[in-house]
């Protein structure tokens, strides 16, 4: 599981590897049931387990919603159009920019309907999967990760390593633009939140303690993300980069 070479497990990232995979034994990896789908879709959601957190503790967490999906913005599509400047394919498969593009918006109920129950979780609702129970955590293709809500490409397969926690980690965003930091207090330890620049969906959070050239360590949850195969970059074309 921790591999020994240049990108092996960090210490403290091996130290969790056991405690967490026995927790996703024990646990299961299914994501929630439909009650906690109905509380997802119409409540705080509450995360099962911290993601790539120093002190797991496996307590419920309040997790904070989208400002733009509190009760009172539900199904009433934003009036003005932001703007966002983020990096994104072109129709040969290279990326171009930063260019202007629109922010993508929408309600809650229009989320859940476009995403399901189990990726609104994590996308919409701050959630966590379970460690070691991802699909794109062994994932060793080459290729690019986009985001699962809008499509935005924000990882290379050439900065996935193994890191032995349990959920798929990078070492660099394909472009520093298309990745949005936030702070995050919900545990004692602090840490910083990672989002899509485009669509505001939560990706995971990042950590000091990657591997070389940048040492920081990017946590992914899979659900967040869309694989997309080196030989199929061109799929990945967005209008913007055709203007
Ligand atoms: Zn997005």
């Amino acid at each position: 599981m921790i591999r020994s070479d240049a990108h092996a497990a960090t210490p403290l990232a091996a130290r969790l590897a056991l405690p967490l995979a026995a927790l996703a034994f024990a646990l299961g990896c299914s994501t929630g049931t439909q009650d906690d789908i109905q509380d997802a879709a119409s409540s705080p959601a509450r995360t099962e387990t911290p993601s790539g957190t120093d002190t797991p503790t496996g307590t419920d967490t309040p997790a904070t919603m989208k400002d733009s999906e509190t009760s009172a913005a539900d199904d009433t599509p934003a009036a003005d159009q932001r703007t966002v400047r983020v990096r994104v394919f072109d129709a040969d498969g290279e990326l171009v920019g930063p260019l202007e593009v629109p922010a993508v918006e929408k309600t809650r109920a229009e989320w859940l309907a476009e995403l399901g129950p189990e990726r609104f979780k994590i996308l919409r609702a701050e959630g966590t999967e379970r460690p070691f129970c991802g699909t794109l955590l062994d994932n060793k293709l080459e290729g690019v990760y986009t985001c699962g809500g809008c499509g935005l490409p924000l990882f290379s397969s050439a900065s996935k390593f193994d890191s032995g926690t349990g959920w798929p980690s990078f070492f660099q965003p394909v472009a520093a633009e298309n990745i949005t930091e936030h702070q995050d207090f919900k545990l004692r330890v602090p840490r910083t939140e990672i989002e899509c620049t485009r669509c505001g969906g939560h990706l995971g959070h990042v950590f000091p303690d990657g591997p070389a050239p940048t040492g920081l360590r990017y946590c992914l949850n899979s659900e967040a993300l869309e694989f997309t195969e080196a030989t199929d970059l061109a799929r990945l074309a967005d209008p913007a980069a055709a203007q």
